[in-house]
């Protein structure tokens, strides 16, 4: 069995991102990953702005000790160009406005008394006191946004505070998802005898989109292997990944893994973990574009500068088909998607409660935080249990071999992290 981070660094290295870029309006940007650095056109702010309302004034002017009553020779609201400070004088001015040149500090206006055309400064005011310096937030021509970043809302904001109005992104990543079991049903069908909902189709898409893809859902493919080719070599064509689901155990029987042996490779993997285990990785070929004379098809499998189309085959079981999408495929697609960074951050918390059986196995647990801070775990932890994922916070991270006694810490990758 392979180790659950072999297998990992096996997909990674595989993963590039894709080829295409596009640019878009900043205000369209939310969740897309940047292709080129931002890099700012102005300081911001842009010039040197009062961090109050009060008065601008000269330092020098103001008597050693005591009281400076001083004329108020202009009012300076936000959003206009102020001149000159006279010497001797002080400017009426308002927060964000410009500090005009040759005032050297903002005195608050709690520290001040106005009387007629006239200010009296109670405070003995230092150079550089309440102004906010041209550029101290950021510098004309620095990096804000890396390549490779996905645009948060404060992503967004950040770029929009330099002027960009446009960004340099890369193409969704477009993913093929089709479902194999002659049980599956979807809701809304009466259930047969035997049968049983095609929950993960409900579970994978949604993972999927969350993940910004722009998916194409084939649904149920009958379980026959010229359909299961024709679905692949037609998926192959438009598509960066293929994404299926069932029929990866030994022994099933089932044409996902002859068809896609017979239309690209595959490596049918036993990954040493729990749950999961079965997991097929592979490609697709790309020829079927040309033998087909589709002209958009024949340019998408042209601009996209691969001959194959990742596969990746997911076990049936829900929660083995979810935790193996967290673990493999997000990591895997946020490559295709032109990130760096794709690892969850975890967490150390402290286990409330014992687990004495060790299993071979890297477990993944599903449990959620308790008002105490530690872990409580769902007491069944099958892997046809759907409600464990929705009555979790994340999976805890237990290494093979290792049976949890309570109080001891251990690593908890929270769903947050892992669904977004
Ligand atoms: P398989 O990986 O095809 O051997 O399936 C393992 C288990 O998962 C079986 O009990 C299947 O009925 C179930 N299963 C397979 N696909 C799905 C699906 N799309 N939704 C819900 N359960 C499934
Ligand atoms: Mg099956």
């Amino acid at each position: 069995m392979l180790a659950t981070a072999d297998a990992l660094a096996t997909l990674l290295g595989a993963a590039r991102p894709i080829a295409g870029t596009e640019s878009i309006p900043t205000l369209d940007a939310l969740n897309r990953v940047l292709s080129a650095d931002v890099t700012s056109p102005l300081d911001v702010p842009p010039m040197n702005t009062s961090a109050m309302d009060g008065y601008a004034i000269r330092t020098a002017d103001l008597a050693r000790d005591g009281a400076s009553r001083l004329p108020v020779s202009q009012r300076i609201p936000a959003g206009h160009a102020p001149a000159p400070l006279q010497p001797g004088t002080a400017a009426r001015i308002f927060t964000g406005a410009t500090v005009p040149p040759g005032a050297d500090a903002i005195v608050m206006q709690e520290q001040t008394e106005a009387a007629g055309d006239a200010v009296t400064i109670l405070h003995n005011a230092q150079p550089g006191e309440w102004i906010t310096a041209q550029g101290a937030d950021i510098r004309s021509g620095s990096i804000i946004l890396p390549a490779g970043t996905r645009l948060s809302p404060q992503a967004l904001g950040l770029a929009a505070s330099v002027g960009c109005a446009v960004l340099q992104v890369r193409r969704r990543v477009k993913v093929a998802v089709f479902f194999t079991g002659d049980e599956l049903t979807m809701p809304g069908e009466p259930l047969k005898p035997g049968a049983i909902y095609n929950s993960n189709r409900f579970t994978l898409r949604g993972l999927l989109e969350k993940l910004g893809c722009e998916v194409t859902d084939y649904g149920i493919v009958a379980d026959q292997l010229a359909a299961t080719r024709a679905t692949l070599r037609e998926a192959a064509v438009a598509h960066d990944l293929i994404l299926t689901c069932g029929g990866v155990s030994v022994g099933e029987e089932d044409h996902v893994k002859p068809a896609v042996e017979a239309e690209g490779r595959l490596s049918m993997w036993q990954i040493a973990m729990k749950p999961g285990k079965p997991l097929a990785f592979g490609a697709v070929r790309r020829a079927a574009a040309r033998e087909q004379g589709d002209a958009e098809a024949k340019a998408e499998s042209e601009t996209s500068a691969t001959a194959e189309t990742f596969f990746i085959g997911l076990p049936g079981n829900p929660v083995s088909s979810f935790a193996t999408f967290l673990l493999f495929v997000r990591p895997f697609v946020l490559r295709l998607a032109g990130m760096q960074t794709v690892a969850p951050r975890t967490l150390s918390l402290r286990a409330d409660f014992t687990q004495p059986k060790a299993d071979r196995r890297n477990e993944f647990l599903r449990a959620r935080i308790n008002e105490a801070g530690g872990l409580d775990l769902f007491p069944n932890q099958s892997s046809a249990v759907l409600t464990s994922t929705v009555w979790g916070d994340g999976l805890i991270d237990n290494p093979p071999n290792h049976a949890i006694s309570a109080g001891e810490t251990v690593r908890f990758i929270p769903f947050s992290e892992l669904l977004s």
